[in-house]
């Protein structure tokens, strides 16, 4: 087989967030390795990087996914401000709307100790534009809600833009001497022993094993350490070696909406100092809208879970069905006036999901390691995934993030996996 591209010290496979933030640490703590990332498609951020609403967040029930999120904005920020590098960021909050008995109160109050949380009675919904505080009956009782009677707004949230976030780690890793190698998909992970006997049938159960290469369209690519970052991709190549990936895909859509009452709606908000309406959470089914400001326009999105298949299509499309059916009777229920509005845009992707705790898997098996199950927060947790596998990497038990906070690598991983099940999850 040819060799493709010579031995390398760490081959990153994926060319998402988690795969250039992995990139970017490994490289930056040891200059002198030789990296490379490796990605089919033709650039960096066209998987599920590039698909995501794009809203950060650092509301999470989870101790573990409130330091990941808001060690990353905390790193963000500081690019934003200090490196004159736009990532597009804008801290337009992130507004939980609330009904009477809401069942994600108590996690809420718990997550104002952590963060800036501002509450809104219903005095001050009733400032806000488009928002009706009445249902009519057989429409409340048709689709199981209830009306908003107050709000949380999480103030170090907002949204940015994927490709410009993907971007700086894309920028810095050429500038550090960092290897890209596109339009090259990875087929195979190449099991050995780490000392062949050339036997056939080799790696036996009683020899040492390793990764010794990759089957890549074009031949082969050796490393010594290998970073798996191909999110919900990732059962492709572990599966053949009889590793699990722990996680499962999940399809998720979203529909960029627009008209005249949503141009109003989106930069008529005096509630925050931006002047834009936050990323918004209905009381129920998750149902959640992002504003596009550039665009005027809104994106609508909502996670459905029983009755959508695990399956994995090679181009998700989003269904307008699922918009007009699912959606839009209950965005219309909180603001009547988004109901004329028009589909302008619509796409799919899917959440690397991890279906018992919701946090990410970052764990070591002989000489790789893997990065997944980001469960649809991934971009705003991408700076500390990234420290965290370099850490690992370095064969340390604990990394320090952005924001000063300690976590123990173990945590993340499978044998010695601590994290509670995370609620927050859109
Ligand atoms: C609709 C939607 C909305 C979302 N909204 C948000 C949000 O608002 N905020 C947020 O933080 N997160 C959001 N997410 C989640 C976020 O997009 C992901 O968590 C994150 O992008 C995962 O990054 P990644 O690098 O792990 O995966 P990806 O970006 O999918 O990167 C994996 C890469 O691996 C490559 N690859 C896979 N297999 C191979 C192979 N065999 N050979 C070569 N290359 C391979 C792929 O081409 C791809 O580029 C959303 C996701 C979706 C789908």
């Amino acid at each position: 087989m040819e060799d493709a591209g010579g031995v390398y010290d760490v081959a990153v496979i994926g060319a998402g967030i988690t795969g250039l933030t992995s990139a970017y640490y490994i490289k930056k703590n040891d200059q002198s390795l030789r990296v490379i990332v490796i990605d089919r498609a033709r650039s960096f951020a066209q998987g599920n990087t590039g698909r995501a609403t794009a809203g950060f967040r650092d509301l999470f029930s989870s101790g573990i996914n409130f330091n990941l999120s808001n060690s990353s904005i905390s790193f963000y920020r500081s690019i934003q401000d200090g490196s004159n590098y736009d990532m597009g960021m804008k801290f337009v909050g992130y507004m939980f709307l609330l009904n009477e008995d809401d069942s994600r109160l108590d996690v809420l109050d718990e997550v104002r100790r952590k963060t800036k949380v501002r509450v809104l009675g219903r005095d001050e919904l009733e400032g806000i534009r488009g928002l009706s505080l009445e249902m009519p009956g057989e429409e409340s009782s048709l689709l199981g809600i209830k009306p908003a009677v107050s709000a949380y707004i999480g103030e170090n949230c907002g949204i940015f833009e994927p490709d410009l976030v993907a971007g700086f780690y894309f920028d810095e890793l050429r500038k550090m001497g960092v290897e890209f190698l596109f339009n090259t998909d990875v087929k195979k992970l190449i099991l050995t022993p780490r000392e062949p006997l050339d036997y056939p049938g080799e790696p036996f159960l009683w020899q040492d094993k390793k990764i010794g290469g990759l089957d890549i369209s074009r031949g082969e690519i050796r490393a010594d350490f290998y970073v798996i970052a191909t999110d919900v991709w990732t059962d492709f190549l572990l599966g053949p070696v009889g590793i699990d990936s722990h996680m499962r895909p999940r399809k998720r859509q979203v529909f960029q909406i627009g008209g005249p009452h949503v141009e109003a709606m989106l930069t008529e908000f005096s509630i925050n100092n931006t002047g834009i309406f936050p990323f918004t959470v209905l009381p129920y089914y998750g149902v959640h809208f992002r504003p596009a400001p550039k665009e005027k326009q809104m994106r609508v999105s909502a996670p459905d879970y029983i009755g959508r298949n695990f399956s994995l299509e090679e181009y998700p499309e989003a269904e307008k069905s699922y918009y007009e059916y699912s959606i839009k009777p209950v965005l219309q229920s909180y603001f009547p006036s988004l109901g004329d509005a028009r589909i302008k845009g619509m796409w799919a992707g899917y959440y690397s999901y991890n279906t018992l705790d919701a946090h990410p898997f970052i764990f070591r098996d002989m000489n790789i390691i893997v990065a997944t199950g980001t469960s649809g927060s991934g971009l705003m947790k991408g700076d500390a995934i990234g420290r965290i596998v370099a850490s690992t990497y370095s064969g340390k038990e604990r990394t320090e993030l952005f924001n000063g906070h300690e976590i123990e690598n173990s945590n993340l991983g499978v044998v010695k996996r601590e994290v509670p099940r995370e609620r927050f999850v859109l």
